[in-house]
């Protein structure tokens, strides 16, 4: 039987709506609370920790460690203490009624007294046809999963933040060589960062530069990209095997439109670190931090939203 479909006449104490930081770190606090949370899993399993390497900023782990490993860690943690996993694709949710309802496609429902969203944002795109024909054919916002496929050979990285300098250093361990694009000439990556990508052998840089379009849609794989000087206007064709995208992120909250308030880029907005403009509904991760987005700020909020959780549900006799 389908999971959802038993869970249909129930009403939950409290959903969590993804497993990344935020959501596992909700869930191991409101297991221990025993709220029995039931966790949603999208589509990307353990969110942004999952497809990255090592971890070297999270306290408690003198070497680092893997962010896969990290994950999975807190996942079985928030198992310990009860709660429950599964999968499912929240189509709509309902607000407005109380118990408030989530719809996950055709007449699959769970109702729940409390939300908590931490549904994360996922990697954006330069938007181009091209570019879209060729995910999966050497077009990729993931050179943990990809970069493998592309030994010896040149990539090139988009985006002067910190995700593509840590693209282009994982690169360097397979190819030839790493060309990172930004569209300026001043980057938002951190210091350290930058000087890393700076200093490595492997790791060249084009500033001022656009991407156009990438060829070669016919053959269905990468051998170049049409690019434009921002300053002369230039335009000229690079040769390289494979494109990896380190543009940022996009907040998972559409499914939130006109019931949750939101900023002009579609982040939640919250008050009081983790409450949403409807009382019962809290938000923590990604999907309402632009400021930190990190995984030790994630776990803090989803630690604060399943406490204010357990609190709302408390005062109301819960
Ligand atoms: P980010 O800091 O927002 O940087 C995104 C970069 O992509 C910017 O340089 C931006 O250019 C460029 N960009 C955005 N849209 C573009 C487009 N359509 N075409 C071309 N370029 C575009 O995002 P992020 O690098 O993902 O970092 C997000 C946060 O996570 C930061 O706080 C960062 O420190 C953190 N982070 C930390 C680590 C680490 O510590 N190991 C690793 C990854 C991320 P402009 O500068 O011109 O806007």
């Amino acid at each position: 039987m389908n999971l959802i479909s038993a869970m249909e006449n129930s009403i939950r104490d409290t959903v969590i709506l993804g497993t990344g930081c935020a959501g596992l770190t909700a869930a191991i606090y409101a297991g221990r609370a025993n709220l029995k949370p039931l966790v949603l899993e999208g589509h990307e399993p353990g969110g942004q920790l999952s497809i990255t390497t090592l971890v070297e900023n999270f306290p408690g782990f003198p070497e680092g460690i893997q962010g896969p490993e990290l994950i999975e860690n807190m996942r079985k943690q928030a198992a310990r203490f009860g709660a429950e996993f599964m999968m499912g694709h929240l189509a709509h949710a309902d607000l407005t009624q109380r118990p408030f309802k989530l719809d996950f496609g055709g007449s699959k429902t769970v109702l729940t007294r409390t939300l908590i969203i931490a549904s994360g944002a996922s990697a954006r795109w330069l938007g181009l046809p091209s570019e879209q024909a060729l995910i999966g054919y050497g077009v990729s916002s993931c050179a943990t999963c990809d970069g493998f496929f592309f030994r010896g050979k040149p990539i090139t990285v988009i985006g002067g933040g910190d995700s593509a300098m840590e693209e282009a250093l994982f690169l360097t361990r397979f190819a030839s060589k790493v060309t990172v694009i930004h569209r300026r000439d001043h980057f938002r990556a951190s210091k350290i960062m930058l000087e890393r990508a700076r200093k490595h052998e492997k790791i060249e840089f084009l500033t001022d530069t656009i991407v156009e379009d990438v060829m070669d849609v016919k053959a269905k794989e990468v051998t170049g990209l049409k690019l434009r000087n921002a300053k002369t206007g230039k335009v000229w064709e690079f040769p390289t095997s494979a494109l990896f995208l380190g543009i940022g992120h996009e907040p998972n909250a559409k499914m939130f439109n006109g019931q949750l308030d939101q900023d002009q880029d579609g982040y939640l907005k919250t008050s009081d670190f983790v409450f949403t403009n409807v009382p019962g509904v809290f938000a923590c991760g990604d999907v309402q931090d632009r400021r930190y987005r990190q995984a030790i700020t994630a776990a803090g909020s989803g630690c604060a939203a399943a406490m204010e959780t357990e609190k709302f549900l408390e005062e109301r006799g819960r």
